[in-house]
């Protein structure tokens, strides 16, 4: 079953662009439907309470909204409707609760969204030190294979049940392949880019997240603020590529239309899968070479513009 979910995933995750809801949600709908009428299919059913990938690829955020108060608070986004499933996620969430004591012992939820790998000189996941954790999104997507395998029993510290497992790997996969959610850059004193693992110290900008980018700030109506760089390539990218931006479209008809485009999407992936998608080997190693592909992509050379543009300014 394991090497179906990231199969499928993968899929999309290659050429589509994932991260923010909207990407993830596309995902998730291309796995449900490369799925339908599976064996598979009918084991995520009974793991995810019949709640479809293309919502449950959204859930690894949505507990988020718990940081704040805990997960007892009832104006975060809960799961009352499954109650097996709300009790593990609070179990997951505090078995890696965010904040400042967050250790390797017991990481943050958040950090298995992300690596912040050195942007300079392109490395490798296995290159250097920088960025890299036991519980970065390339260690978790394996842990969560082994848990679906049975290699690891469902009641380990993470709290990481076959349920949260899918869960995980429903929103990792989009994750893994947002070139901002595979890298970051450091800057020394100067200002200048650095690579922190040649012995030189420096601030990283946390995948983007340290910089503000102000889109067409020239231009008549600079009307685009993005308050981080990183939540430009989560949230608009996916929409300027697939629907156009807001300010296209009357906001009345925004959800129409955003409906409209997503479904094209999605059953354009379904019915055409892009050329040398399928990764070779184990999955548990697809982790590694997919974090690759994130910072190879044409995704990544057009993050690589972007951030020229702006070293220019
Ligand atoms: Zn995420």
């Amino acid at each position: 079953m394991t090497r179906w979910i990231i199969l499928t995933l993968s899929l999309l995750a290659v050429q589509a662009f994932a991260y923010g809801p909207l990407g993830h949600e596309i995902v998730g709908a291309i796995a449900d439907r490369k799925l339908a009428g599976t064996s598979t299919a009918e084991k995520i059913k009974t793991l995810l309470d019949g709640i479809p990938l293309e919502r449950a690829s959204l859930i690894a955020d949505d507990i988020k909204s718990w940081d704040k108060n805990g997960p007892d608070d009832r104006r975060g986004i809960h799961f009352l409707a499954h109650p097996a499933i709300e009790q593990q996620l609070r179990d997951f969430w505090k078995a890696n609760p965010p904040g400042p004591d967050a250790s390797d012992t017991t990481p943050s939820h958040h950090w298995m969204h992300y690596t912040d790998v050195p942007v300079l000189d392109a490395e490798k996941y296995g290159d250097g030190k920088t960025g890299r954790g036991n519980w970065d999104v390339v260690h978790t997507i394996p842990y969560c294979i082994g848990v679906l395998r049975g290699e690891i029993a469902e009641n380990n510290p993470r709290k990481i049940t076959k349920t949260i497992a899918v869960i995980l790997l429903a929103h990792c996969i989009g994750d893994i392949h947002q070139p901002l959610h595979v890298g970051a850059e450091y800057f020394n004193e100067a200002g200048e880019p650095i690579d922190p693992d040649r012995g030189v110290t420096g601030l990283g900008d946390e995948g983007g997240n340290a910089l503000s980018l102000v889109h067409n700030a020239t231009a008549e109506r600079p009307r685009h603020y993005y308050h981080s760089f990183h939540a430009y390539w989560d949230l608009d990218t996916v929409r300027n590529l697939t629907i156009g931006t807001p300010d296209e479209v009357p906001k009345a008809e925004r959800e129409s239309v955003y409906a409209l485009a997503k479904e094209k999407l999605i059953a354009n992936f379904v019915a055409n899968e892009p050329k040398n998608w399928r990764t070779p080997g184990d999955p548990k190693a697809w982790a590694e070479q997919c974090f690759c592909k994130g910072r190879s992509t044409r995704n990544w050379d057009r993050l690589s513009r972007l951030v020229n543009r702006r070293r220019r300014r």
